[in-house]
């Protein structure tokens, strides 16, 4: 029986949705930061992303390469609090994902757990500070749960990257506790925190990107197999 799963030769594709969707939200990232912050988010990561992309070109690379590549250029060449938070979890998500040929589900919490714990540990940041954090924490969360709950790949990873979503939009009402955000106090509430939604953006974009690599393809059941979609709304095709 083959096992569920994205070939682990997906990594071209991989690194070009990420870099695609930093690219295509520059603009808003610098407005968000801007709003409590310095305003460099948008830029830094698109520089950062961008060299990335350079140096993968037209190579076939492995997801576990792919993000090992992205990560190095985040670490070496991306100043500021984002650069070694953003190179830590995905060189730890890399790590979790190297040496094998099918990135299934388990690989997958792997990777989460992997990359999340080392952000926790780095950053010092928890859940409720204003940070990625609040990003991170409910969706690999929401991914382990998923899966416990009996979930395909497919549907876990759509419930991570609904948490992300969820947890970018909480941090809107929050007040930063870390960072330079954190001298404005009260201030901070009411604009979200840029790294949250770069955050969401990425696990929303590997998400995307996982699930439309998935073999054999996800099944794509319709009400009676709803635990991880309540609303039992027809499954999108996507
Ligand atoms: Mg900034």
């Amino acid at each position: 029986m083959s096992v569920e799963g994205v070939p682990a030769s997906a990594g071209a594709p991989l690194a070009e949705a990420l870099v695609a969707v930093i690219r295509a939200h520059a603009a808003e990232l610098s407005a968000i930061d801007g709003a409590i912050g310095d305003g460099d988010h948008g830029v830094n990561m698109t520089k950062g992303f961008g060299m990335a992309a350079d140096r993968i070109g037209s190579r076939q690379v492995s997801v576990s390469e792919a993000l090992q590549i992205i990560a190095d250029t985040l670490l070496a060449d991306i100043g500021g609090a984002m650069g070694p938070l953003y190179g830590t979890f995905l060189g730890e998500m890399a790590a979790a994902s190297a040496g094998t040929d099918v990135i299934d589900a388990s690989t997958v919490e792997g990777m989460l757990d992997r990359g999340v714990d080392a952000v926790l540990e780095l950053g010092g940041a928890r859940v409720g500070d204003k940070t990625l954090i609040d990003v991170l924490v409910p969706a690999r969360a929401a991914f382990r749960h998923s899966r416990a709950s009996g979930a395909t790949m497919d549907q876990a990873l759509a419930a991570m990257a609904e948490a992300a979503e969820r947890g970018k939009e909480s941090t809107r009402d929050l007040v930063a506790m870390i960072g330079r955000a954190s001298r404005l106090g009260e201030r901070s509430r009411g604009t979200l925190d840029a790294g949250a939604v770069s955050c969401s953006l990425l696990l929303g974009a590997f998400a995307q990107t996982l699930r439309g690599a998935i073999t054999p393809p996800a099944e794509r059941h319709r009400a009676d197999r709803s635990a991880a979609q309540p609303e039992s709304r027809p499954q999108a095709t996507g």
